[in-house]
């Protein structure tokens, strides 16, 4: 996608009066939060989807569930219990955007959905043809910060040569700060994320989008305290959202958003 056709889709889907910044993209507000849901950081992302089911304006939403090793699998969800129990960042592949025509067919017409910054470009595509087909959808995209996601056969054998560690029994795997922090029965393992570089998916070599610019919300760690989440408000949808939730407000480090971002371009444009 080149970047007039990612403006043109900032221009159809995101508030033009918001703020434009080079790192940032479009945005209304930028937050750090932490919810009761303990998520994977501040369990904003959780907090919104269960409120949004819970007050009946999402008739389902499309999340990531934990399936067999350490996969996930897209999953279309109507019960806050099943909601709660995806929540948690799975680093590998899934694709999210397959339920949205499944959703549709079945009489779904508000649907949340969340995804990494390569999810929410194909969601926006897909909601564009959508829009003229069958008007009456109205789809939320909830984006994840992404810095890069993992193939996951390698994935789990280079873990468990490195850390001697089986995934498949991982309850909580978290990267941050240059390392890969993976908890076993209570126990935490860790390697430096250079380690696992062999590991990254093709295309992520090639993508710059960090912070999930399309979406009506994004949220990451980045940029925020342990147990918080950093929240990129970019509509009125995504306002309207995030409203519905109740959190404790920490303080955000702008520059740490904007230092990763501007890593990952300079490292993309190395590899061309
Ligand atoms: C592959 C990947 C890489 C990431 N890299 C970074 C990073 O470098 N820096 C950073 O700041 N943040 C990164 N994040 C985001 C971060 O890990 C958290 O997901 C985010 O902060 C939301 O936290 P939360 O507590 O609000 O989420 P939770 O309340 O725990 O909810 C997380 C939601 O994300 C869904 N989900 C989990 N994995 C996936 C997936 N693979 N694809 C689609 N949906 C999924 C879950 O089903 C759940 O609905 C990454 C996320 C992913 C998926
Ligand atoms: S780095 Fe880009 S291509 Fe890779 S998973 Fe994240 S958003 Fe998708």
């Amino acid at each position: 996608m080149t970047e007039t056709d990612i403006e043109g889709l900032e221009r159809k889907f995101l508030d033009s009066e918001g703020m434009r910044d080079e790192h940032l993209g479009i945005y209304k507000k930028l937050i750090a939060g932490k919810t009761q849901i303990e998520g994977q950081d501040g369990g904003v992302v959780t907090s919104i989807l269960v409120a949004g089911v819970g007050k009946g304006l999402f008739d389902c939403v499309i999340v990531a569930e934990r399936i067999e090793g350490y996969n996930a699998a897209p999953k279309i969800a109507e019960e806050i219990e099943e909601i709660k129990k995806a929540k948690g960042t799975k680093y590998v592949q899934c694709p999210m955007v397959s339920k949205i025509g499944e959703a549709v067919k079945s009489g779904k017409r508000r649907i949340a959905i969340v995804g990494t910054p390569c999810e929410i470009r194909a969601v926006r595509k897909i909601q564009s043809v959508l829009l003229k087909e069958v008007p009456q959808v109205e789809i939320t995209a909830i984006g994840l910060f992404c810095f890069e996601s993992f193939y996951h056969d390698k994935f789990v054998s280079k873990t468990k040569e490195l850390l001697r560690i089986d995934l498949s029994s991982a309850s909580k795997i978290q990267i941050a700060k240059g390392e890969c922090m993976v908890t076993v029965n209570g126990k935490r393992y860790k390697t430096k994320i250079v380690n696992l570089e062999e590991m990254v998916r093709g295309s992520c070599h090639y993508c710059d989008d960090v912070t999930a610019r399309l979406a009506d919300i994004s949220v990451g760690s980045v940029g925020s305290a342990e147990g918080y989440s950093t929240v990129i408000v970019r509509s009125e949808r995504g306002e309207q959202f995030l409203d519905l939730i109740e959190f404790a407000i920490g303080e955000v480090n702008k520059d740490e958003i904007s230092k990763i971002v501007r890593f990952k371009k300079a490292k993309v444009k190395d590899r061309k």
